[in-house]
């Protein structure tokens, strides 16, 4: 695993001493109420900072990223680790150690690497996350160097975990997983072995003996992990004893990939526009990626007569607040996303605690990023005769028309995501 920090000790803990000294000329000052009493004041400050220590920085955990620039005292600057992506991009992941009661801030400068709610931050190591939120940063612009976010800690928590966004890591991914261990109907199996010799897996869910294939891939850019609320809300739907789930089981076939770049996940890579280029423009004749590869063979065996949906779930740009579908170049397709977008839309209308949507910010092709064919998989689903929908859904990071994004709401927007898909399969069923 590459994490890029400037010095990591064998347990992965960077600390930096402040350099500041004590000079003042004691002799002069002796007799000096008032400057004895700074005097004092600073020498227990300099004793409270050499045994408390200043703030240090842990790297050692999936889904870290960050260059260290500089600590001191309980500040520290950072900004991105871009690796091998070839464009400006703004993932970020850090810990902060011996925090607890201090006044933490964390500065990049002359950039900006926040969205919306500002950092999502972990007070019990990545286990559970809020947004600091809107109001808790200063943005880099004409009058602040860096964009920077303050933080008070409380006295028990020792360390504090910041990221751009809420985190879904692969340990996530295993808790929710758990639950359907000893079900045979969530079929957990190997997809291939990435570059980086990790093992990826891709899951088999419903009845293979139907043409309707529902086929959903997440973290094609490994960064854009709200989509994976989404799509976890989908599949505990979908394994619930809910009717549209018993319809959905016995109707169709699910393959599902949950990281399609399972290697940047784990890694914290950005993921986005990687060199030579990234997992959702690898979808050629000679894939870079073997669960690319894995997952195009998948796609091209299903028979001839199936109904494909096939949807790919990302995350949009970092200040972005719409959700949002990709219609292909492919007409009938076009036309079968619209279908499955306005029905998302009128259920989501009625939806209590869930992250809102409406079909109105879709981008039609020959509209904005939207408008050439490339490698990436929506144009690949195009090129299949038995493609019903072929598309990439984007889900905003941080918040929707004022609605702020929540693991909890990302899940029950998966359900209705799971109740439209239903939807439409009821409409193509017996046609
Ligand atoms: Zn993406």
């Amino acid at each position: 695993m590459h994490i890029n920090c400037m010095k990591t000790s064998p347990m992965g803990i960077y600390s930096y001493k402040n350099k500041n000294t004590i000079c003042l000329p004691l002799k002069k000052y002796a007799l000096n109420s008032l400057y004895m009493r700074k005097l004092v004041t600073f020498f227990l400050a300099f004793i409270c900072a050499e045994v408390l220590g200043d703030i240090g920085v842990n790297m050692n955990y999936e889904g870290a990223n960050a260059i260290i620039n500089k600590i001191d005292g309980n500040s520290v600057w950072i900004k991105p680790d871009f690796r091998d992506t070839s464009t400006r991009w703004f993932y970020w992941s850090i810990e902060l150690t011996k925090t607890a009661g201090k006044k933490v801030s964390v500065y990049f400068e002359n950039d900006d690497f926040l969205g919306n709610q500002g950092p999502a931050y972990s007070f019990d190591g990545g286990r559970t996350w809020n947004w600091l939120g809107a109001k808790s940063f200063v943005r880099h612009n004409k009058d602040n160097p860096s964009t920077y976010f303050t933080q008070e800690i409380p006295k028990d928590v020792d360390s504090v975990r910041y990221c751009f966004s809420i985190p879904y890591t692969l340990d996530d991914f295993k808790k929710f997983a758990a639950k359907f261990e000893n079900n045979p109907n969530f079929k957990i199996n190997k997809l291939a072995t990435t570059l980086r010799g990790n093992e990826n897996f891709s899951l088999s869910i419903g009845n293979k003996n139907v043409p309707i294939k529902l086929v959903m891939l997440a973290r094609q850019h490994c960064c854009e992990a709200s989509a994976s609320y989404l799509l976890e809300g989908i599949l505990a739907e979908v394994m619930s004893d809910s009717p549209e789930a018993k319809f959905l089981r016995e109707n169709t076939e699910m393959f599902v990939v949950p990281f399609a770049d399972l290697d940047g996940v784990r890694a914290g890579d950005q993921g986005k526009n990687r060199r030579p280029h990234d997992h959702n423009r690898d979808y050629l004749e000679n894939p870079v990626y073997p669960s690319v590869k894995a997952i195009m063979e998948r796609y091209s065996s299903f028979p001839s007569g199936s109904k494909i949906i096939g949807i790919d779930f990302h995350c949009p740009g970092r200040l972005e607040s719409e959700s949002y579908f990709y219609y292909s170049s492919k007409e009938f397709v076009a036309e079968n996303t619209k279908k499955l977008s306005q029905i998302l839309e009128r259920l989501a209308k009625d939806a209590t605690d869930a992250m809102p949507f409406t079909s109105k910010y879709d981008v039609i092709f020959g509209e904005r990023r939207n408008n050439k064919i490339n490698s990436s998989f929506r144009h690949y689903t195009a090129l299949m005769d038995n493609t019903y929908i072929g598309t990439t859904f984007e889900f905003a990071y941080a918040d929707s028309y004022g609605v702020v994004f929540t693991p909890e709401r990302g899940r029950n927007f998966g359900k209705l995501f799971a109740h439209a898909i239903c939807e439409y399969v009821r409409g193509i069923k017996d046609k």
